[in-house]
């Protein structure tokens, strides 16, 4: 059968399972993977039979440099490229990658953030091969590059990356949930992993237009500017048919992806103009962060190819709803079985029930931890600020499990399980649909979704890596507690039926399955006493909490040092990017909005001049009321831009980390607000001509 469009182009740039089988050795293949897929330590004496393949099929595919791809504090990816030459004794070179290079790099550490665990004079920091995440080809203006995905760590062994806990979680929640498996007598299985998929939204804009706005090019989103006249409001945009322009950025998008091995699956446009989501099909959870890094690196770089700029910004205009990251999380077995499925009749599914109890108890009780894990400066402006989803924790169960739950409280037993029935659509023609047994629930943070959870708070424009290294962190934990229990159980029928029905009894409070953006749950929490952080400063001291550490500590995935290492990155990487907003409005204000407005108040007085000496008698009052209200709110911008400037300069001040990233909460965010406000009333009423950048309606609806 001829292959698909598809098959021909996957993975084609991927070192994967199928690669290695070829060329590997059989017993160098043996040994890798086992430690692949059985966590066993990696065998040193194979690096250079692995190290030699990888190069070879490389420079077979054009490849000149190959890097280790790690990621840093920043969010993002770093690299340094090294080309594969060694020079020969008669003046020529060879291509060389021995299995040193393979498995360990040591690129300069300082210029990374560490907070705090590593001075400059201390710059040694390396970089470790993760044979688990597949090695493929990056090709760009630079080349052919071969990446070698790694985890990054210090001199001292301190994690100095996202994926070093990210991995070490995944081992802490295979361990525990194998424990509980064993007392179910699951004895074949031995690894459990973590699916994760994760949906990514962006917005796409016109470059030529972007170029022109200096708060975009510095800060991913617009600090000023005004409602175009119309926004979402008639949902026209969501699933709505895909402009031809979007349509080839999409199309080559997939393609780069289904090449570096990313299983792009769904594509649709989202609620904001100009807003569109990708979503790939779930791997493991080490695999799809890195994807996910990819992926909105390819995002950029197609964009730019075919004249737009992609916008990652959690919020990159104001009234428009901003992008997030849906991140789908389920526990899988290495026998292939979803721990989170609760099959058909949920209510005699005992081992679904305790690792079901078990989530509802992790979330409930580090529910500040999981806000801040998906928190960055960016997301502050739709957590809890009127728009998806609130910053309160909760979860949604669906009417089905909340059912089955609700009969083990009353009754200390559940004995049926709802079921969803057939849907009739009232026309003959078409066919009758099997309904879910539970409808969705969109304003929920943390949803069951049939066999998974999806964590709906994530940043758009961040690492997956947190969420997902604290949802593994705090799961294996409860899951360590329980199997504590369980384990020195006489009956053990009787204590898995009771700590069910404890567990759910004491943390119900968190389960909720109404709207979670009205006004009513935000008291109602309250009531309950659910945390409520406003923003991430405000959250980051969860991070450092002595049940935090101790947790982190007890399942190996951070130190005490790396968690507060970690929290002063926070607060660092806060107060910079404000600082940089700041800034960029006092630039834009100073150099373009304030020149742009005088020049037209201008023209309004010389038109009021010139119609006068032209015609004493004539009607002027148009051109003085608006010149009377410019000049007001002229006035006002100078006056606010004055201020934010003072208030900048008070930030630079503060020295420590908490309380200059406190301060740039309260003090030059609210300034930033007050210089906002005048110059988007004005831009309603200047002359257009005058404005001295495109505007929302140029930039939404005109890609
Ligand atoms: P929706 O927008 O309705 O939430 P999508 O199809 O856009 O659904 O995204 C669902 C995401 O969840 C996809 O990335 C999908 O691969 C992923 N997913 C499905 N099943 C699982 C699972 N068991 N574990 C983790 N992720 C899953
Ligand atoms: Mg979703």
């Amino acid at each position: 059968m001829a292959k698909s469009v598809i098959e021909k182009v996957f993975a084609v740039d991927v070192f994967n399972d199928e690669v290695m089988r070829e060329r590997l050795p059989k017993p160098v293949y043996a040994k890798l993977k086992k430690t692949i897929e059985d966590d066993e330590d990696l065998d040193l004496d194979i690096a250079g039979a692995v190290a030699h393949a990888m190069k070879e099929w490389a420079l077979e595919r054009g490849a000149t440099h190959y890097t280790h791809w790690f990621q840093p504090m920043t969010g993002v990816t770093a690299e340094k490229h090294d080309s594969f030459i060694t020079p020969t004794a008669n003046g020529g070179v060879i291509m060389e990658f021995s299995g040193k290079e393979l498995v360990k790099g040591e690129p300069d550490a300082s210029s990374f953030p560490s907070g705090g665990i590593r001075a400059t004079f201390e710059a040694r920091g390396y970089t470790a091969w993760d044979c688990t995440s597949p090695a493929f080809l990056k090709e760009d203006a630079a080349g052919v590059t071969l990446c070698i995905p790694t985890a990054f760590c210090s001199y001292t062994g301190e994690a100095l990356d996202k994926k070093t806990p990210l991995l070490r979680s995944m081992e802490a929640i295979s361990d525990q949930a194998v424990r509980v498996l064993r007392l179910f007598g699951h004895d074949e299985v031995k690894t459990v992993s973590c699916s994760v998929g994760p949906e990514q939204e962006y917005f796409l804009v016109d470059e030529k237009k972007y170029l022109q706005r200096e708060d975009l090019i510095f800060t991913g989103r617009t600090l000023f500017g005004a409602m175009p006249p119309k926004g979402q409001e008639l949902d026209d945009h969501y699933f709505g048919s895909i402009k031809e322009r979007i349509a080839s950025f999409m199309k080559e998008l997939n393609e780069e992806c289904w090449k570096v091995g990313i299983l792009a699956k769904t594509q649709h446009n989202e609620v904001a103009p100009a807003q569109h989501e990708m979503a790939p099909i779930f791997s493991t959870a080490n695999i799809a962060t890195d994807h996910n890094q990819l992926l909105m690196e390819t995002m950029k770089k197609v964009a730019k190819r075919h004249g737009m700029e992609c916008l990652l910004h959690e919020k990159p205009f104001a009234g428009v709803n901003g992008s997030g990251k849906h991140d789908n999380w389920s526990i899988v077995t290495d026998t292939g079985k979803n721990l989170l499925d609760p099959g058909k009749t949920p209510h005699e599914n005992v081992q679904f029930l305790l690792f079901l109890s078990a989530v509802i108890k992790a979330v409930d009780e580090n529910a500040g931890l999981l806000r801040l894990s998906a928190s960055n400066p960016g997301n502050d402006h739709r957590l809890g600020a009127n728009e998806a989803p609130p910053a309160i924790i909760s979860i949604f169960l669906g009417e089905q499990l909340e059912d089955v739950l609700a009969q083990l409280l009353e009754t200390g037993e559940a004995t049926t399980s709802k079921q969803g029935g057939k849907l009739n659509i009232g026309v003959h023609s078409l066919p009758e649909l099997k309904k879910d047994a539970t409808d969705r629930n969109r304003t929920s943070p943390f949803a069951f979704t049939g066999n998974k959870f999806e964590f709906r708070m994530v940043a758009s424009s961040m690492s997956i890596a947190d969420a997902n290294t604290v949802l593994n962190t705090i799961v294996a934990d409860t899951l360590s507690g329980f199997a504590d229990e369980l384990e020195g159980a006489e009956d053990f029928d009787t204590a898995v039926h009771d700590l069910i029905k404890k567990t759910i009894s004491e943390h119900q409070r968190v389960i909720f399955n109404g709207n979670g953006y009205s006004d009513a749950w935000v008291e109602e929490a309250e009531r309950r006493g659910l945390p409520n952080f406003k923003t991430m400063v405000d959250a980051v001291p969860e991070l450092v909490k002595p049940q935090t550490v101790d947790m982190f500590e007890r399942m190996h995935v951070l130190s005490k040092v790396e968690l507060e290492s970690r929290a002063e990155i926070h607060y660092e990487n806060y107060a910079k990017v404000i600082n940089i907003e700041a800034k960029t409005m006092i630039e834009m204000a100073g150099k373009k909005f304030i020149p742009a407005i005088i020049k037209y108040n201008t023209s309004l007085a010389q038109s009021i001049n010139s119609v006068k000496a032209a015609c004493p008698s004539a009607d002027v009052s148009v051109q003085s009321e608006l010149l009377t209200t410019c000049s007001a709110k002229l006035a006002e911008a100078q006056g606010a831009l004055a201020a934010l400037k003072d208030v900048s300069r008070q930030a630079a001040t503060k020295e420590e980390a908490k309380e200059q990233a406190e301060f740039f909460k309260d003090v030059v965010k609210p300034a930033m607000d007050a210089l906002r406000a005048p110059i988007d009333e004005l831009e309603m009423i200047v002359d257009k001509e005058f404005w001295p950048v495109p505007t929302y309606g140029d930039l939404l609806f005109e890609v």
